[in-house]
C-alpha cells in the first residue's frame, strides 16, 4: 500500500463528465452535447491561430493586455479589472484557491454547473448544495443556507442546463443581503445568447464582492482552444493574479480569442440564428408534448414524462447518430438538454423525437 495519500477532499471530488462525442457504429453523428457553436470558430479566428504558427517558439504574453484590451473594447469595461483564464473553468479555480479553503463553505445551486463542487474540492472547502424552485435559482433558499463559514455563493445566469434567467433584481438583492466577506460569481458563459444583456457586469461594478466571469466556449466556438475570462473589483483581480500561472495563455489561444472577439459580424450571426432556432426547436417540440422553458441560452432543457422516457428517447436519438445530454446528474431525471444546432441539426432533432414519440423507439 502506498503511504502517498492526497490532501483531505480531494478523492470525495467526482470526475467531470463530459459530453459525449462519439456512438459506436454511427459514421456521422450532430453532437449536441456540449453547447458547441455550430457555426465553428469565427474564420478570422481560424487565421489568427495559422498566422500563430510561425512565433510559436515564443513565449506568450503574460499580462494578456491586447487580449483584455479588445475584450474592454467590446463590453466597455476597463481592461485593468479583467483577467484571463484556460477556460473561465480556470477563472472559476482562480476564486476558490483563492478564497476559500478547509472549513470553509461554497454555495452552488440544485442545477447549477457541475464544476462548482469540483472547483471547492479543490480548495479543500465544502460545497453546500441549495434547492432551485421550478428550475430557477432561489435567492432565498440561497440566503437560508449561508453560515459563518459560507466564502463564496456560484450562481450561472443564464443557467445551464436550465436555460432560465435570476432577474437583476433578485441578483442584487442576493448581494445586498450575503456578508461582505462573502464572494458572489456570477458565471456568464451564455449571456452573449441573451438581447441587450451586461452578463451581469453593472453589478460588478456596484459592489466589491462579485466577480462576472464569461467564456470564448460558446458563442464564439472556442471551447477547443481553452480560453475565458473575469470582472471584478481591482482588488479582487490583484488577489487572483497572484495564484495565475505566468503563462497559463498559449500564443494561439490569446490570438484565437483577440481575432474573434473583434469579429463582431459572425458574433452576430451566431446569435441571430441561435434566437431563431431554439424558438423554433421548443415550439416544435412542445407540439408534440415535449415542453421546455423559454430558452436564455444556446440549448433547450427538453422535459419528458419520466426518467424512463427521457432515457429511451436518448438512446433512440443515438440510434439517429443524434447525440444530446443527460442531466439526471443535475437533478433534472426527465430531461434531455439539446445545444441548438444549425437548421438542419434542429430539424433532424424534432424528426427523432416526433418518431420516437409515435412509437418508433
Ligand atoms: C460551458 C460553461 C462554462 C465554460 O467553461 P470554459 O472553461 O470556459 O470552457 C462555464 N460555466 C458554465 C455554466 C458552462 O456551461
Amino acid at each position: 500500500m502506498t503511504k502517498i495519500t492526497p490532501q483531505p477532499g480531494i478523492m470525495d471530488i467526482a470526475h467531470y463528465q463530459g459530453g459525449q462525442s462519439h456512438v459506436a457504429g454511427v459514421a456521422h453523428v450532430i453532437k449536441l452535447s456540449s453547447n458547441e457553436n455550430p457555426f465553428g470558430p469565427s474564420p478570422k479566428a481560424i487565421e489568427a491561430v495559422r498566422d500563430s504558427a510561425a512565433t510559436l517558439h515564443r513565449y506568450p504574453s503574460t499580462d494578456h493586455a491586447p487580449l483584455r484590451d479588445a475584450i474592454g473594447a467590446r463590453h466597455g469595461l476597463d481592461p485593468a479589472r479583467i483577467i484571463c483564464g484556460v477556460g473561465s473553468d480556470e477563472v472559476l479555480q482562480f476564486v476558490a484557491q483563492a478564497y476559500a479553503g478547509p472549513g470553509d463553505e461554497v454555495i452552488y445551486t440544485e442545477h447549477g454547473f457541475s464544476m462548482y463542487p469540483i472547483i471547492a474540492r479543490m480548495a479543500g472547502a465544502t460545497p453546500v448544495m441549495v434547492p432551485e424552485k421550478d428550475r430557477h435559482v432561489d435567492v432565498d433558499n440561497i440566503l437560508a443556507a449561508v453560515t459563518g463559514q459560507t466564502r463564496i455563493v456560484f450562481v450561472t445566469n443564464p443557467g445551464n442546463p436550465t436555460s432560465t434567467m435570476i432577474p437583476e433584481s433578485e441578483l442584487v438583492r442576493l448581494v445586498e443581503a450575503l456578508p461582505d466577506s462573502c464572494l458572489t460569481v456570477i458565471d456568464g458563459a451564455y449571456a452573449e445568447f441573451v438581447d441587450d444583456f451586461d452578463g451581469g457586469a453593472s453589478i460588478v461594478d456596484r459592489f466589491d464582492n462579485v466577480i462576472m466571469t464569461r467564456t470564448f466556449s460558446k458563442v464564439y466556438g472556442l471551447g477547443g482552444m481553452r480560453v475565458g475570462w473575469g470582472y471584478a473589483a481591482q482588488s479582487i483581480i490583484d488577489v487572483l493574479n497572484r495564484v495565475r500561472q505566468p503563462f497559463n495563455l498559449s500564443l494561439t489561444a490569446l490570438a484565437a480569442a483577440e481575432a474573434a472577439v473583434k469579429d463582431e459580424e459572425f458574433l452576430s450571426h451566431c446569435q441571430a440564428e441561435n434566437a431563431r432556432l431554439r424558438v423554433w426547436l421548443s415550439d416544435e417540440l412542445a407540439k408534440i408534448g415535449v415542453l421546455s422553458d423559454a430558452s436564455c441560452t444556446n440549448f433547450i432543457l427538453a422535459r419528458f414524462t419520466d426518467q424512463a422516457e427521457a432515457e429511451a428517447c436518448d438512446d433512440y436519438l443515438k440510434t439517429q447518430g443524434l447525440i444530446v445530454r443527460r442531466v439526471a446528474g443535475y437533478n433534472l431525471p426527465n430531461a434531455l438538454r439539446i445545444t441548438v444546432g444549425d437548421e438542419d441539426a434542429c430539424r433532424r432533432v424534432v424528426e427523432a423525437i416526433t418518431a420516437f414519440k409515435e412509437g418508433a423507439a
